[in-house]
């Protein structure tokens, strides 16, 4: 693939003796919305901590827009991450939870008031910008949290489980406009469930993991019509 944004080489990860990630191999191509899917425990959250530099790598590297990341701090690494609990700061208001990780940042103000201008039109938070986290409902929660993310601005979006809090109605809404803010961003994405329904529906690539290793990467119908494992075909309910 010529226009590879994040690949993966032989990457590892052990805790202590227990390896959970065994040599995961995969290329991710510029703007591509890619889903990883599989059960709990099989190292998706491993995995995107790992890119997002919040958990050391083993062995094997991580390249992010042709560079090796291993050794680039996690504030370098040009991401942001919504993660299933997106604890919101309960103190601040939805506009100070926006601008704060851009002040530590010391992003000059008129930068800043711009960016969090964007965000709120994109995620329609204009009406909640002077209110506080308890004054929210769970999915306007979770839009703040996608909002704290989109600020930054980032090439790169990594999700792990966003919308597993939230009710059968409101994911099915949330998919949609997190499929939306894509389209718009065209920032590469990384979006991590055990759902396979979401995985089928949102992805442009699906990444079906089993215990530590890709069973099966492509497109969510080749995977459906084609699956490589009985694992693969029985986690995605293909036809026998
Ligand atoms: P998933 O997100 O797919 O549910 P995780 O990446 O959270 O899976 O976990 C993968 C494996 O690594 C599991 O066996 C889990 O128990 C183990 N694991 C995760 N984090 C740690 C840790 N900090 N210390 C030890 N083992 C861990
Ligand atoms: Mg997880």
């Amino acid at each position: 693939m010529d226009n590879t944004f994040v690949e993966f080489r032989d990457l590892r990860k052990s805790y202590g003796a227990l390896e959970v990630l065994h040599g995961i191999n995969l290329a991710i191509g510029k703007h591509a919305f890619v889903v990883l899917v599989g059960p709990s425990g099989c190292g998706k959250s491993t995995l995107l901590r790992m890119i997002a530099g919040l958990e050391a790598i083993t062995a094997g590297t991580i390249s992010i827009d042709g560079r090796v990341v291993n050794r680039i701090h996690a504030k370098d690494r040009g991401i942001a991450m919504v993660f299933q609990s997106y604890a919101l700061y309960p103190h601040m208001t939805v506009r100070e939870n926006l601008s704060f990780s851009l002040e530590m940042a010391k992003t000059p103000k008129d930068v800043m008031v711009a960016r969090i201008e964007r965000a709120a039109g994109i995620l329609h938070l204009d009406p909640l910008l002077d209110r506080f986290p308890a004054q929210l409902s769970g999915g306007q929660r979770q839009r703040v949290a996608m909002g704290r993310a989109l600020v930054r601005e980032p090439a790169l979006f990594l999700f792990d489980e966003p919308l597993s809090n939230l009710d059968a109605k409101l994911r099915v809404e949330m998919r949609a406009e997190i499929k939306a803010l894509h389209q718009r961003l065209q920032s590469t994405t990384i979006y991590v469930t055990h759902d396979q329904v979401e995985a089928m529906t949102m992805a442009d690539l699906v990444v079906v993991m089993n215990d530590g290793r890709i069973e099966q990467s492509g497109r969510p119908l080749e995977l459906y019509d084609h699956p490589a494992t009985l694992f693969v075909a029985e986690f995605l309910g293909s036809p026998a």
